[in-house]
């Protein structure tokens, strides 16, 4: 017998599999306290994936959102605009769920769904001090929008309670946001962990623990790669084949020298290589694939 609830969680994973990976670095990521986590995460340094159960509940905020706005528009709120999108320093952005107007008053919508203990504490505390990266996506989008304002409504998902807030626009706090976008998308050196051991808070579910604290390789990819820049027009620049398109690997890869936990003897760009301590990669060393799998069986050993 057909097992209802496996194959309706495959086919989310199935689907996921031929969507595109995020290119850019998003609005509602840059809240993320672990700068390193969004670093690694805008390079794809690990293959990140998400079973069929979360995938689905990812959906469920998405469901929610036309029901909101519907409910915004019986009392009188107009919805201006839908998904608003922002691009800066071309791979920063994203898009809103929406510009309200009320009383010729415009405001950013920023509809959420939450649990009911997530939904207790927003409660309690308030968006800034319980749900911080719905806070900085707001500040973002409102900087983006040049809106002085927003909406925050969050509907309990068990009860349909409704929590709504203003917050006010920061530009001083919104520009320091932008400063970390544009740190993060230019800097090609891994910038510092947050926790101070594998098992701190912030690490415990990071898709990035084992990369980050115990050597395990980042991806063969071309972001992970000695010879690629991100560039002002949104696309990655490849210093062997120019503009590149992000999906397809060659055979010069090297990776990124400050991605690998080894020290550097030299390297040579135009020959293709960088000696580490106890191995070479690229040149007469190891490609990038056979030093994968070398790190990766130390990893396991
Ligand atoms: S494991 Fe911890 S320090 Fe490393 S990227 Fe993740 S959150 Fe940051
Ligand atoms: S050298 Fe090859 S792997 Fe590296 S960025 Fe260019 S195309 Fe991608």
């Amino acid at each position: 017998m057909i097992d209802i609830v496996e194959e309706i969680y495959k086919k989310y994973e199935e689907e996921e599999a031929l969507r595109e990976r995020r290119g850019h670095l998003g609005a509602s990521q840059i809240g993320e306290r672990c700068s390193r986590k969004l670093w690694y995460g805008f390079r794809n340094v690990a293959d990140e994936k998400f079973n069929g159960m979360m995938l689905k509940l990812f959906m469920r905020g998405h469901r929610e959102e036309p029901f909101i706005l519907e409910d915004l528009k019986k009392i009188g709120i107009k919805i201006k605009s839908e998904q608003k999108t922002f691009r800066e320093f071309g791979h920063f952005g994203g898009s809103c769920d929406g510009i309200g107007e009320f009383n010729g008053d415009e405001f950013l919508l920023e509809l959420k769904t939450s649990n009911t203990s997530g939904f207790k504490k927003i409660k309690k505390s308030g968006v800034y001090y319980s749900k911080y990266q719905h806070y900085v996506q707001m500040q973002t989008y409102m900087h983006a929008f040049n809106l002085s304002k927003a909406l925050y409504l969050v509907v309990c998902k068990e009860t349909d309670e409704l929590y709504t807030e203003w917050v006010e626009y920061d530009k001083v706090f919104a520009v320091s946001i932008f400063n970390k976008a544009k740190h993060i998308i230019e800097s090609d050196v891994v910038p510092p962990k947050i926790g101070l051991d594998e098992s701190s808070f912030e690490c415990r579910f990071c898709a990035h623990k084992k990369i980050c604290w115990n050597n395990y390789p980042p991806q063969v990819n071309c972001r992970t790669c000695l010879h690629s820049t991100p560039i002002e027009s949104g696309k990655w620049n490849c210093e062997v084949k120019g503009e590149m398109n992000d999906e397809i690997i060659c055979d010069k890869h090297l990776y990124n020298i400050n991605l690998i936990d080894s020290h550097v003897l030299s390297a040579n760009k135009q020959e293709n290589y960088v000696v580490y301590k106890d191995f070479q990669n690229g040149g007469d060393g190891l490609n990038s694939f056979e030093l994968f799998k070398l790190l990766e069986k130390r990893y396991y050993d």
